[in-house]
């Protein structure tokens, strides 16, 4: 079973209009950017290193959390 399994109707036509390439470049844009924000929220002494101002931030901080919560 994949996610594709699990896609509506209209996800599946919407995928179906993508060719792979296309697919590919939107996948590669995406981990790019996430990479982009995991360099910005790093663990530093068990802190985020971004959202840590005067008032430490316990790492992992909320972004981070997002990030790595499993998709459903
Ligand atoms: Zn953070």
């Amino acid at each position: 079973m994949s996610t594709y399994d699990d896609a509506s109707e209209p996800a599946r036509a919407l995928l179906a209009s993508f060719d792979e390439l296309q697919l590919a470049e939107m996948l590669a844009a995406a981990s790019a950017r996430i990479h982009r924000i995991r360099d910005l929220h790093r663990n530093e002494y068990e802190t985020c290193s971004e959202c840590t101002r005067n008032d430490g931030v316990p790492y992992p901080c909320p972004t981070i959390r997002a990030l790595d919560k499993e998709q459903r």
